[in-house]
């Protein structure tokens, strides 16, 4: 069965889209095959892995509005991982929905007929707990939420994790939090290493042992087009994403050997 992620988490520059690129290119190249979705109207991960958004014939704005299939909105990218692509046009989609039928739901039907084709979907949420995100976690059976070890990271997280519930209850019983990443990591950071151990003792297993350290490699990056495997391969964040890859695929495997799920249900 595919794995559909939402990378979520309602605060800006925490590292969702950065985590959603490179975690993509990872996946590919330990032979997943993976299909990235942008739905952030700013289009950055779109940008980010070299396709244009202001040339876009079809973007995941016209699949929400169900007026494209999620087929034909689908480009491969250079780093041969598939790409949903988004432009500003997806920030009128955020009141459209509102209006639609099944206005919750219609990322999920619009991913039946493909979700299949692939190991993984990824899908890049927007800095808000909109109908966006909310349209990512009623599709995905899992959450990864990127996260800053500073300390206002912790206040926001309650939010999330109320959303995550509710829609659990109410529309997607599948849910789980797959993972907390650590993002932008400084262990000589006093603070860090508080923010973290509280991580830990909250969500235990949950929390990745792969944290991204602050490496500069990862944010010039995107303004090539690339990810940062590709633009640096050496890099340490390009090898700290190809280690989250290894962690991710590593746990879904034991998962599906022992039937037992690793990340707890919320
Ligand atoms: P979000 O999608 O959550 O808003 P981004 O992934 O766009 O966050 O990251 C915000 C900024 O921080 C971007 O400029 C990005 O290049 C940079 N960035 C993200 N992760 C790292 C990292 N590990 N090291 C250095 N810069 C990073
Ligand atoms: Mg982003």
């Amino acid at each position: 069965m595919s794995k559909i992620f939402a990378v979520a988490n309602q605060k800006g520059g925490v590292g969702k889209t950065t985590t959603c690129v490179n975690l993509a290119a990872s996946l590919i190249a330990s032979r997943r095959r993976v299909l990235l979705i942008d739905l952030d109207p700013q289009g950055n991960a779109t940008m980010g892995s070299g396709v244009d958004k202001s040339q876009l014939a079809i973007s995941s704005y016209d699949v929400l509005a169900g007026e494209a299939a999620a087929r034909d909105a689908i480009v491969t990218t250079e780093s041969g991982f598939d790409l949903l692509p988004a432009n500003g046009d997806l920030s009128a989609a955020e009141v459209e929905l509102l209006d639609m039928e099944g206005r919750e739901s219609r990322l999920r039907k619009a991913l039946r007929p493909i979700a299949g084709d692939y190991d993984y979907v990824v899908v890049d949420c927007p800095p808000s707990l909109n109908m966006l995100t909310v349209n990512a976690l009623c599709a995905a059976n899992g959450v990864l939420i990127p996260m800053q070890c500073e300390y206002y990271a912790l206040e926001g997280l309650s939010a999330l994790i109320d959303t995550i519930t509710q829609i659990q209850r109410a529309a997607n019983p599948e849910l789980r939090i797959e993972g907390i990443l650590r993002t932008m990591y400084d262990p000589r950071n006093s603070l860090t290493s508080d923010v973290s151990e509280q991580l830990s003792e909250y969500f235990g297993e949950r929390l990745y042992r792969t944290c991204i350290p602050r490496n500069v490699r990862l944010a010039e990056a995107p303004s090539y087009g690339k990810p940062a495997l590709e633009y640096d391969k050496h890099s340490k964040g390009a090898i700290a994403y190809l280690a989250l890859a290894g962690e991710m695929t590593r746990r879904h495997a034991a998962n599906q050997n022992s039937s037992r799920p690793v990340a707890e249900a919320v």
